[in-house]
């Protein structure tokens, strides 16, 4: 008698072999047998019309604060993640000097856009190290597996308190911070992770690290080779381009580990990462493990009247008199013609010319629309819809944004979308270097919500996608799996095989439907967040437990901390 067997199901094993019907066999959390079981279970689920996946590995979030008071983890939980990597691009809340843990909540509040208001009243600061924020993590059950990488803001500012943002350090400083990684590493640290991104900058500008120097991530190196594990995750404008190269190389050769940065698509060098992938191909041959980190969508901004951003958002009439308001007087305020005539007629007072730029960019920005179409047609842009109807851009986005009781969102692609199609996304998502990531999954949370990623790979490149060619079904599940596990070394899940972790998903793929995205405001402190909800996940197991069954949580809460070692 098996504790669980999924019956009749057709299961894509995330290996990327070709799918097939069988059943699958779980005992103590662990898969025990796949095809035809004999045995029955103590339960039984009936998978006919399903597929059968390995729970999704999501290696690109940002829970760390969240993942200490709320065990469900949502959105990522709804979407049939069951392994999260947070920790990513730097930030993060461990260590920390006591006195101090402001600092680290600004440094995520401006990077990732998390509230402030809800990290201060939501984390309970019971550590002080690496090692001891790791126990907090793996005190408290909760619906899915966490793994942390240690981030180098807070190793920076552990180190070198006030001078946190400093370029030029002291032989001990550096390693200091090379001994407390390791120190994190040893205590079951997933990886270590970096930002050298100008877009990356909280109230008190650039996050700590930005510049770093080759010298210093060198001797952070050191501590992966040596502890002989970790991933180094990196965001960085140069995107694998010199002189970054020079010193990731260097830190391949040197400890053997892998390094993953976040590859896009730019507006600026449209070309720019097909070199980079050729570069990353030459390397491998050389042994060297560096791994482009790809989203399965563009990297965009979702504009509406509850976000962080949207195109009258500083116009003086909008700051001086809308802005505070509740979001149902503001809109019964923006139906008012009068106000709709005033502001039309101004202009945003905005310093910052990217910001202006962005919010104006009338050719990349779209209706999201429902379904949500994150692939829109060119020609259903603003600028294309405006020019058809000989209106202002400005008029046909006034009536958009009220749409949906002013709920409508509008779609403002950054990076992977300067041809207006996904080729180029297609292209780096098959190469066989790069890796899925990029979800940001508990991060930005007034004006992106990607963790439904996962879900969008099946909805979009499976199943729907109409403007070029699809992924294949068992190839696109191995990316969001038996591949992201493998890249941070979780040897033990990843694929439905025997003596796995017993971490499954069970879809309804013609069911499989993606809500519009939603602001809630149920962070601690009322914060708000975007949240996007989804249809067709008849049911996610994690070690072997029933977690959500058709979109509702059973009460299980069988994630732990997952400890690299
Ligand atoms: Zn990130």
């Amino acid at each position: 008698m098996h504790d669980l067997v999924i019956r009749n199901g057709t299961v894509v094993d995330g290996t990327g072999r070709p799918r097939f019907q069988g059943d699958v066999a779980i005992d103590a959390g662990v898969i025990a047998a796949l095809g035809e079981v004999a045995a029955p279970g103590q339960r039984e689920i009936d998978a006919s019309h399903l597929l059968v996946t390995p729970g999704w590995v999501d290696v690109h979030t940002h829970y760390d604060g969240q993942v200490t008071w709320d065990p469900m983890l949502a959105p990522s939980s709804w979407h049939g993640v069951t392994t999260l990597v947070m920790g990513n691009c730097g930030v993060g809340f461990a260590p920390v000097r006591p006195g101090t843990e402001s600092f680290l909540i600004e440094l995520m509040e401006g990077v990732e856009d998390i509230p402030g208001t809800a990290l201060h009243e939501g984390i309970d600061w019971r550590w002080e190290s690496f090692p001891e924020y790791l126990d907090a993590l793996a005190a408290m059950p909760r619906v899915l597996d966490v793994a942390a990488q240690v981030p180098h803001c807070a190793i920076r500012a552990y180190v070198l308190g006030e001078r946190a943002h400093d370029v030029d350090l002291r032989n001990e400083e550096i390693a200091e911070m090379a001994r407390l990684t390791q120190e994190a590493l040893r205590a079951g640290a997933i990886g270590f992770s970096t930002s050298r991104t100008i877009l990356h900058r909280s109230r008190h500008g650039l996050v700590p690290g930005t510049r770093s120097t080759p010298e210093e991530l060198l001797a952070i190196g050191g501590a992966l080779g040596a502890a002989g594990h970790g991933v180094f995750e990196m965001v960085s404008d140069l995107q694998g381009q010199e002189p970054d190269l020079s010193w990731m190389k260097e830190f391949c050769r040197q400890t053997g580990r892998v390094l993953t940065f976040a590859l896009a698509q730019s507006p600026i060098q449209p070309h720019a990462w097909r070199e980079t992938l050729g570069c990353i191909d030459e390397l491998a041959a050389e042994g060297l493990r560096i791994v482009p980190q790809v989203p399965c969508r563009p990297t965009g901004m979702l504009y509406g009247l509850q976000s962080s951003l949207h195109p009258f958002i500083a116009h003086p009439t909008y700051r001086q008199e809308l802005a505070h308001l509740p979001h149902a007087q503001r809109v019964e305020r923006l139906r008012d013609p009068a106000v709709r005539a005033r502001l039309l007629a101004e202009e945003p007072s905005v310093d910052n010319p990217i910001a202006r730029v962005l919010m104006t960019n009338w050719s990349f920005i779209f209706p999201l629309g429902d379904p949500p179409d994150y692939e829109p047609r060119p020609d259903k842009s603003v600028a294309a819809t405006a020019a058809r109807a000989g209106r202002r851009p400005e008029e046909v986005v006034y009536e958009w944004l009220l749409e949906r009781d002013g709920r409508q969102f509008l779609f403002a692609p950054l990076a992977n979308y300067v041809d207006g199609n996904f080729d180029a996304l297609r292209e780096m998502m098959l190469h066989p270097r790069t890796v899925l990531g990029l979800s940001d999954g508990g991060a930005h949370c007034g004006l992106i919500c990607d963790a439904s990623m996962p879900t969008y790979l099946l909805t979009h490149w499976v199943r729907d996608r109409s403007r070029g060619a699809r992924i294949p079904l068992e190839h696109a599940v191995r990316l969001q799996t038996g591949n992201t596990a493998a890249v941070y070394g979780l040897t033990d899940r990843g694929t439905l095989e025997p003596g796995k972790k017993a971490d499954v998903n069970l879809i309804d793929l013609d069911a499989l439907h993606l809500h519009v995205p939603e602001m809630v405001f149920d962070l601690p402190a009322h914060g708000r967040r975007l949240v996007q909800r989804v249809d067709g996940y008849r049911a996610t197991i994690v070690s072997g437990a029933v977690t959500f069954e058709d979109g509702e949580p059973t009460g299980a809460q069988p994630g732990r901390l997952v400890r690299a070692h």
